[in-house]
């Protein structure tokens, strides 16, 4: 089959790499109906994150079930599937909890790799929720943004206790700010605001609910806020980008009492203790177990109540995946959605 490899930082190759099999009887293998490009695969394509050989990429994923193991049973050859980037058994007791991203079985889908024509997907049926019926072909970027960006950004909100009457602000404008948007706007929120400084990302914030933009970043960015809250910062934060400006952005951002959902895959964070202890805030968030939520996402998606494939603005041929790469790095593009 073909996929995708990182050879080393900036150098993209679709290549022929061995078909997955059944490794373990609780596996699946599907053929992998689209995949996309991650904020977070930016990380070693900038060689922020080193690497040391050549890694397959991609950790999102809708497709088709081809080939189950022994001991799969409610997931099928023929289904369309959709899972996320932590494979969970979702029995465990954290998975029933809510939070199958820290599964104590959980397999890192990255190091599998989904930009590809086939993978393996290890618990498959913890992992994977099949769709009622194979869905029309429109429907494809939304589930698949449901595979990652929307399940996040939607745990972002959760995690920031976002509800109705709130007052929201999300930091960071890639596609999980942008889908943080919209979960704020499903969860009821009264007042959404996105924080960019992009012309064509602050259109489509305003598209997903949000109510205010605010270009302003860090020390002035944290002003503006308290200034639209009449001094007292927002209700609900969430925190899409993962870095030191950010971070504290979104903490100073709040009200005493409030909450900051932080889903930007941290680099190189470290909180002043001052800060921490006089803000007064609930902190939660990490990797987010979208497991929990999709059930209700595809069913929102599949209903079209919400469309969260709009954050995906451009569409290449799995061949092209390199150029879609270089087009997110160039911020030429939101997010990259590659077709095998
Ligand atoms: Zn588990």
């Amino acid at each position: 089959m073909r996929g995708v490899v990182l050879h080393a930082p900036g150098d993209v190759r679709v290549e022929q790499r061995p078909d997955p099999t059944i490794e373990q009887p609780t596996d699946a293998i599907i053929r992998v109906t689209a995949s996309c490009v991650c904020g977070s695969d930016l990380w070693p394509y900038r060689g922020i994150e080193p690497v040391s050989q050549p890694a397959p990429m991609g950790h999102e994923y809708v497709g088709v079930v081809q080939e189950v193991g022994r001991e799969v049973r409610t997931i099928k050859p023929g289904q369309f599937v959709i899972g996320s980037f932590w494979a969970s058994d979702n029995t465990c007791e954290i998975c029933r909890a809510g939070y199958q991203s820290s599964c104590v079985h959980r397999v890192l889908m990255g190091t599998i790799g989904t930009q590809a024509e086939l993978a393996r997907i290890p618990l498959a049926e913890g992992t994977l929720v099949a769709t009622p019926e194979v869905p029309s072909d429109d429907l494809t970027p939304g589930l698949l943004a449901a595979s990652d960006v929307l399940g996040t950004g939607w745990f972002g909100a959760v995690a920031a206790d976002v509800q109705p009457g709130k007052t929201v602000a999300v930091v960071g404008d890639g596609a999980v700010g942008l889908l943080a948007v919209l979960a704020a706007r499903q969860l009821g929120a009264e007042r959404i605001v996105a924080m960019s400084r992009h012309e064509p990302r602050q259109k489509l914030a305003l598209e997903f609910g949000a109510t205010d933009i605010v270009t302003e970043r860090g020390d002035d960015g944290v002003a503006t806020i308290k200034e639209l809250t009449d001094g007292l910062g927002a209700h609900s934060v969430i925190e899409a980008v993962g870095t030191q400006e950010s971070m504290l952005q979104a903490i100073q951002s709040a009200r005493p009492g409030g909450h900051v959902g932080f889903v930007g895959v941290a680099h190189g964070v470290e909180l002043p203790g001052e800060v921490l202890f006089s803000s007064a805030v609930h902190l939660h968030g990490g990797p987010a177990p979208v497991r929990r939520f999709l059930p209700e996402l595809i069913e929102l998606i599949s209903d079209r109540a919400i469309d969260p494939g709009r954050v995906f603005d451009l569409a290449l041929p799995l061949d092209q995946a390199a150029e879609g790469y270089r087009a997110m790095d160039e911020r030429r593009a939101i997010k990259t959605l590659l077709r095998p």
